[in-house]
């Protein structure tokens, strides 16, 4: 540690790692210290030289009191203060900034650009972005727009309680320990030997005066704040303060930007320390033009915001059963949509040519020949999908096949074989790279695709419609167990989809003569009613984009869905039907 003379204060400075790299300047926010960023100094500090400082008013730096004293000119002094120390003369530095000094280095890109080399924000937006925003909510005032705009002023209202004299330093002296405990209970931080600092009670009464002095002025009176730094926004989606909705339109300001949605509270810092480090690491070796590999070019693509951006631009998808039909039509549907994408089928040929197709849409696409039904395959599959191409960002449990006739007519081996490819083969893809989306902790999507037959009972389909309501429950059960990791489960269940599963289908209990003829039959009737896997695909990829839990697709699937809640007696008397 070592002190540098700021605007009329002391600053207490703290240096570490390796003084020949990159510098990266941490710029805590309220009521930290510079103790917030211990674990994400520890990992930076192998490849960086990491500088930290107390801004005025907390910890080891100087405290003084009056609003005056908080200005963003004197913030900005400040900073300029502890770059001239720490920095190169000329040498840019790497910003990376939380809360209350996320928003002052907002202030810093757009007012001294030609310090900086990239920019991390997180859980503090540039106040006159935010005025901006909220003016253009309210300017159009839409219930849509007039609901985020409340969302954002009721996630404020500390601010409004900050303006008030004498009781926010008042409150602060004796509930301190308060703010402890609610921090480890609400935000899940707990206390270190150094975390909170033991300066809170009076940097938390001293920093009252960042917003006395700069919140309602610059709220009133916004700027026009653009800055061509290279910006990375971590969006923390579940922050208590900050609505994730306040990105809305930055590019508008911010040409060079990057978003990174991450499932997780306001202190993601100390909640999420591994992947807020990768995530500075892999900005800043961007912007240097570092070398990357393929994972993180991909992830850096879907990062990047461009008005010619691709929903699934940079995402890596997996889909099983690929070689035909619906699974065909979404690796189709994620490829045009900028993702790459994994085929998978037992079938190597079909999925090679599903590949070759996604290639032609200009995506970059690979080919796999895996039975899902095989536990070890399935785990050897799942480790050479992350080792040749990373974690998946969304994975499609589709392959699946069919199988009519009556109960009885199934045998033990009948049943084994669809329980083992139709529920399975789900099981195993979900746990396998659920689990791999877990470790990396960024999130991302499993879609199951069951069927309509998973709440339509019939005589003619036991063992099909029992894999299928398995698979159901499965996704829904999965769906709450992997909630708080921001990985989002959706069943898919379509009714009848001109495919290839008539072709393939079983029709148990019948001759090889009847059995084609009621392939015959069905591949008729399916043709007939004509209703294109693409349209399933689309769905899917709307099941994704907006997290929905079951997706009922085609008319008679809806209405199937309908019936089985509101009359389960009528789906009973339906289910005696003899078709086929
Ligand atoms: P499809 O026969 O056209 O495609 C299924 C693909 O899965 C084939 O390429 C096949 O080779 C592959 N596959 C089969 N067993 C496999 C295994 N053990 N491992 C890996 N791949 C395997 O059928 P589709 O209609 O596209 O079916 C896709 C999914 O949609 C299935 O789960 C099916 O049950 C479901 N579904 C289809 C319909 C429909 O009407 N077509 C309706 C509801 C649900």
């Amino acid at each position: 540690m070592f002190t540098v003379r700021g605007d009329g204060v002391d600053l207490a400075v703290f240096e570490d790692g390796d003084p020949a790299g990159e510098t990266v300047l941490l710029v805590h926010g309220y009521p930290d210290t510079h103790t917030v960023w211990d674990e994400l100094v520890e990992r930076l500090k192998d490849r960086f030289h990491v500088v930290t400082y107390d801004v005025r008013g907390a910890g080891g730096s100087s405290r003084p009191s009056g609003r005056g004293h908080y200005t963003f000119e004197k913030l900005m002094a400040d900073m300029a203060a502890v770059l001239d120390t720490v920095a190169a003369p000329g040498k840019k530095v790497h910003l990376v900034a939380h809360d209350w000094g996320a928003i002052q280095s907002w202030e810093a890109v757009c007012t001294m650009p030609e310090r900086f080399a990239s920019f991390t924000s997180f859980s503090g937006p540039c106040l006159d972005h935010v005025a901006h925003w909220t003016r253009s909510k309210l300017r159009r005032p839409s219930p849509h727009n007039l609901r985020l705009a409340a969302q954002q002023g009721v996630r404020s209202w500390y601010i409004y309680a900050f303006q008030t004299p004498v009781l926010p330093e008042l409150l602060w002296r004796i509930g301190a320990k308060r703010f402890t405990r609610i921090l480890k209970v609400v935000e899940g931080v707990p206390a270190t030997g150094t975390y909170p600092a033991k300066t809170l009670a009076r940097d938390g009464a001293a920093g009252v005066g960042l917003y006395r002095a700069n919140m309602l002025e610059r709220l009133r009176h916004p700027g026009d704040r653009r800055t061509g730094v290279p910006v990375q926004v971590i969006v923390p989606t579940k922050d208590l303060f900050v609505s994730p909705h306040l990105v809305g339109g930055l590019q508008k300001w911010v040409p060079d930007l990057r978003l990174r949605p991450i499932h997780a509270g306001h202190w993601v810092q100390r909640t999420h320390p591994d992947v807020i480090a990768r995530w500075v690491a892999l900005h800043i070796t961007d912007v240097q033009g570092g070398t990357l590999t393929d994972t993180e070019t991909r992830a850096l693509r879907h990062a990047r915001v461009g008005s010619e951006r691709r929903r699934f631009e940079g995402d890596l998808v997996v889909v099983t059963g690929a070689g035909s039909g619906i699974g065909r039509a979404t690796v189709l549907a994620f490829a045009e949509q900028g993702a790459q994408v994994v085929a998978a089928d037992l079938n190597l040929e079909t999925a090679e040519h599903t590949a070759e197709l996604a290639r032609l849409l200009g995506a970059t696409a690979h080919a796999y020949r895996i039975d899902v039904s095989d536990t070890a395959a399935m785990e050897e599959f799942a480790k050479a999908v992350r080792h040749e191409h990373g974690v998946p960002d969304v994975v499609v449990n589709n392959a699946g096949i069919g199988m009519a006739g009556s109960f009885l007519d199934h045998t033990p081996e009948d049943w084994r074989k669809v329980l083992d490819v139709n529920l399975w083969g789900v099981i195993h893809g979900s746990r396998l790279f659920a689990a791999q989306m877990v470790e990396r902790g960024e999130g991302g999507h499993i879609v199951n695709t069951a069927s309509a037959a998973a709440f339509t009972p019939s005589r003619i389909l036991p063992a099909y419609s029992t894999s299928k309501a398995a698979v159901l429950m499965l996704s829904e059960c999965l769906r709450a167990d992997l909630a708080s990791q921001g990985i989002g489960v959706s069943a898919i269940c379509p009714g009848i989809v001109n495919t290839g599963i008539t072709r393939s289908s079983q029709f148990v209990g019948k001759s090889a003569q009847d059995q084609s003829r009621s392939r015959k039959r069905a591949q008729r009737a399916y043709a007939l009613r004509n209703f294109g896997p693409e349209r399933v695909a689309a769905q899917i990829l709307a099941a994704v984009r907006d997290d929905r839990a079951v997706v009922p697709v085609t008319i008679e699937a809806r209405l199937g869905y309908l019936i089985s809640r509101i009359s389960p007696g009528a789906m009973r008397l339906l289910a005696r039907l003899k078709v086929g």
